[in-house]
C-alpha cells in the first residue's frame, strides 16, 4: 500500500493532525509513505517515515502524478487550500486528472481522506 500525501500550506497542519489519528494504519509495515517536500519533513517532524519528493511548486506535485499514471500509488492524499492561489495550479489540475484517468482513490480534504483511512482498517 502506497499512499502519496501532497498539503498546501495552509493544510499542512491539518495534514499532521490528520495523520496523527491513523498512527497505528500507518505505522504498519506494508504501509509506504510519499510526499512533496515541504509536506513531507512537516510529516517526518511528526514521527512518521516517509519518501520526499521534490517541493510542489518545482515538480513534486508533477513527480506524484507520473507515480500515478505508473499505477505506483493506491491512494493519494491532497489537501488543497481553496481559498489560496497557487502558482503551480497546472500541476495540482494535472495531478487530479490523472487520479481520475487510472481511478485512484484521490481525498482532497479531511473528511474524504478519513472515510478513505477507515475503508482501510475494515479490508
Ligand atoms: P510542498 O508542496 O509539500 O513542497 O509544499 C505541496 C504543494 O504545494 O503542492
Amino acid at each position: 500500500m502506497k499512499i502519496a500525501l501532497i498539503a498546501h500550506d495552509g493544510k499542512k497542519a491539518d495534514m499532521v493532525h490528520f495523520l496523527s489519528g491513523f498512527k497505528d494504519i500507518l505505522h504498519q509495515a506494508d504501509v509506504e509513505l510519499v510526499a512533496t517536500g515541504t509536506t513531507g519533513s512537516h510529516i517526518q517532524k511528526a514521527g512518521f517515515e516517509v519518501q520526499r519528493l521534490l517541493s510542489g511548486p518545482i515538480g513534486g506535485d508533477a513527480q506524484i502524478a507520473a507515480m500515478a499514471a505508473q499505477k505506483e500509488l493506491d491512494m493519494v492524499i491532497f489537501f488543497r487550500d481553496p481559498l489560496d492561489k497557487h502558482p503551480h495550479e497546472p500541476d495540482v489540475q494535472m495531478l487530479m486528472r490523472i487520479c481520475d484517468v487510472h481511478n485512484i482513490p484521490l481525498a482532497t480534504n479531511p473528511a474524504s481522506a478519513e472515510l478513505m483511512f477507515k475503508a482501510l482498517t475494515q479490508a
